[in-house]
């Protein structure tokens, strides 16, 4: 369960692992490289034309008609490099668009699978962010910088090439100041890179401290402390505001040194033209063509700078799906959404756990060490102890949402690693120890593990579990919105729906966490019994203080904390 090193910043045109995790990338990459070698080709001819045209027409005073195939041909080269750059755009945003779908459908896997667990050591709302905003900036990087940076890696080159075999001075002052391009860009990326992964680490606190305040506003308005959330907000705010400014001052600088290079190459360029021109080395038409490429070797140079600085966001939020995804996950787990939704089995085997250990990052002691029970189909287990012994830590590793770190769990003699997550999930219901409804309607909430349960079911369990008064209150009745979180009910009546949930779900294996924590005595007395229906020969596991709600439990294990307690149950 620890945590992978945190990615060293660097400027880079594709992150390898970026690479391998999405091969549409390498495409990209391939495709505007070739688009960068054509265009730049089609600069050539297009200069070499047109100063033809002008050389011919100025010097030699040439009639039109012997210089338009010359204008043909630069207005063909015009058409053919606008019909390139419209497909390589076409190109790139496709393909940027494939592999911010496919890398989102990664990190949302990834996340559901290493499960509440993990995700109770992150900030959801930086979570969020990364999945949704970073992820769109992502696209601007695939889209947008890295065609222009292989634009600027090819076209160039190409370019002076040509430069070098028509005039070696210019092709000298030209290669100079290229050369001063990387220097500047490796100086300014690596700030920029360092500067932009700060700003995306505040926005990430903002967005997680902003969810943190509207979901605590209860609490701190009974306090009288919304105060502090305001101003924690406003810290955060201007956190991400002064990390921004400084990563535009960077941006704002690196284009000011890129404009400034690509000024002085031109103007230099020139001048030795000019100078050529006049002791009479050179001919007006190589001096012209010379001259009309000149620029065209700094513009997609200047052009890969100033998208860079509008891709860092992306690169950062890169940075952080790739650090997410090489978290580890539990062995044995495929990703939950790799396959079918397994149907529940209705009969299973005995549940073992076997000499089983569970230690949590930044705790003193192990949560269970070396706990072991056995439950026999149809038995109902009771595990009590008092907080903090263990007990929803037995029912989260059932669950598969904790690793352990020793030991094995087994049902029918098959093991956890033998199955997927998916798989051995589908032999238990759950209701968890604070249970989550969804912004959804009643009957969506409840069908959640019965999907195809008919509304009489859903009566029936809402009326065994002691919710049909509030049925008859709720003037939608099933298609009533139970509001965020099922804000719109009080906490029993909300836990009471989750049990409702549980018991609808058609699996072999209850495991109920609290399950009366919400309730008062006597409306646990009235569940009792009205729940036995719906139990039928299920395996019951119960993690409670006392050992109430079912009239009967077939074994009471009781966690005295992270103590082994070898036991065998059967009904
Ligand atoms: P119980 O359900 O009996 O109250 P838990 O299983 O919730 O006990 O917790 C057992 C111990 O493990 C406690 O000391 C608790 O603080 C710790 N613990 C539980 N969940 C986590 C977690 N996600 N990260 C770190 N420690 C945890």
């Amino acid at each position: 369960m620890s945590a992978p090193p945190p990615r060293p910043s660097r400027p880079r045109l594709v992150d390898p692992e970026l690479a391998a995790r999405v091969p549409g990338l390498r495409r990209v990459a391939v495709v505007s490289l070739t688009v960068g070698a054509l265009s730049a080709v089609l600069v050539v001819v297009q200069a070499v034309a047109l100063a033809h045209v002008v050389s011919r027409s100025l010097l030699q005073h040439a009639p039109l008609g012997a210089v338009v195939p010359a204008i043909v041909v630069v207005g063909l080269a015009v058409l053919a490099r606008a019909a390139l750059h419209g497909a390589g755009d076409l190109s790139a945003h496709g393909a940027a668009a494939r592999v911010v779908a496919r890398l989102r459908g990664q990190l949302l896997r990834h996340a559901l699978t290493l499960g509440p667990a993990w995700l109770a050591g992150e900030r959801p709302g930086e979570l969020s962010l990364t999945a949704t905003r970073g992820l769109r900036s992502l696209h601007t990087y695939f889209a947008r910088y890295l065609p222009q940076a292989a634009a600027a890696a090819v076209i160039p080159a190409v370019l002076l090439v040509w430069v070098a075999t028509q005039d070696w001075l210019s092709f000298a002052v030209a290669i100079a100041l290229v050369i001063a391009v990387p220097l500047t860009m490796v100086y300014f990326g690596r700030e920029a890179t360092r500067r932009s992964e700060r700003q995306w680490r505040r926005l990430g606190s903002l967005a997680g401290r902003f969810l943190q305040l509207i979901d605590g506003l209860p609490t701190l308005r009974a306090f009288v402390r919304e105060a502090q959330g305001r101003r924690e907000v406003a810290a955060a705010t201007e956190g991400v505001r002064t990390a921004t400014m400084r990563t535009l001052r960077v941006a704002f600088l690196s284009a000011l040194a890129m404009d400034m290079i690509a000024g002085f190459g031109v103007g230099f360029v020139a001048m030795v033209l000019g100078l050529r021109l006049l002791w009479g080395e050179l001919s007006l038409q190589t001096a012209m063509a010379v001259l009309l490429v000149a620029p065209e070797i700094f513009i997609p140079l200047r052009r890969a700078g100033a998208e860079f600085h509008a891709s860092t966001e992306g690169q950062a939020a890169a940075a952080r799906v790739l650090e997410v995804l090489g978290t580890p996950m539990p062995s044995g787990t495929a990703p939950d959404g790799s396959g079918p939704p397994v149907p529940a089995r209705p009969a299973v085997g005995t549940l073992a756990m076997d000499a089983v250990r569970v230690e949590y990052e930044h705790r003193g002691r192990p949560a269970l060490v070396s706990f072991s029970l056995q439950v026999d189909p149809g038995a109902r287990v009771a595990l009590t102890g008092p907080s903090g012994s263990g007990k929803s830590t037995v029912l989260s590793t059932l669950l598969r949402f904790v690793e352990p770190d020793a030991g094995t769990l087994s049902i029918g003699g098959r093991t956890s690693a033998e199955q997927t997550a998916a798989e051995w999930r589908s032999h238990f219901s759950w209701l968890p120890q604070r249970p989550h409804l969804f912004n959804a309607t009643m009957a969506d909430n409840l069908r959640l593990g019965a999907p195809d349960a008919p509304d009489d079911d859903l009566l029936a369990v809402l009326g065994a579990v002691g919710l049909s008064e509030l049925m008859a209150n709720l003037a939608g009745g099933l298609q009533t919105p139970l509001g965020h979180d099922g804000l719109t009910l009080s906490s029993g009546e909300r836990q009471r729906v989750a049990l409702a949930r549980a018991l609808l779900c058609p699996a072999p294996i209850l495991l109920l966490d609290e399950p009366t924590a919400s309730l008062d005595p006597p409306t646990v007395t009235r569940l009792a019994p009205a729940l036995e229906p719906w139990l039928g020969g299920r395996t019951v596991v119960v993690a409670a203080h006392e050992p109430v709600l079912l009239p009967r439990f077939d074994t009471v294990v009781a966690l005295p904390g992270a103590a082994a307690v070898p036991l065998a149950v059967s009904p």
